[in-house]
């Protein structure tokens, strides 16, 4: 559709989204951070190091995918 892709679409996303491993299904939750890579709990997705990739699978950040907004759900 555009000329870009990947991690541009991340920025438009909510700081505090939810991103699922499209490989092993492993959340990355902004609130929790991310141990194997040193990152601090309140980081956003979209902040993450240009070379983080999955803790568990080592999948790049454009295999993940959004999870929701966190808002409980319950509908879908
Ligand atoms: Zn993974």
């Amino acid at each position: 559709m555009t000329a870009f892709d990947g991690d541009e679409t991340a920025r438009q996303w909510p700081r505090d989204s939810r991103m699922e491993c499209g490989i092993c299904w492993t959340v990355y939750d902004p609130a929790v951070g991310d141990d194997v890579w040193q990152i601090p709990a309140g980081t956003a997705f979209a902040d993450l190091p240009e070379d983080w990739r999955c803790p568990t699978c080592d999948a790049p950040r454009s295999k993940f995918m959004l999870l929701g907004t966190g808002d409980g759900g319950g509908r879908g």
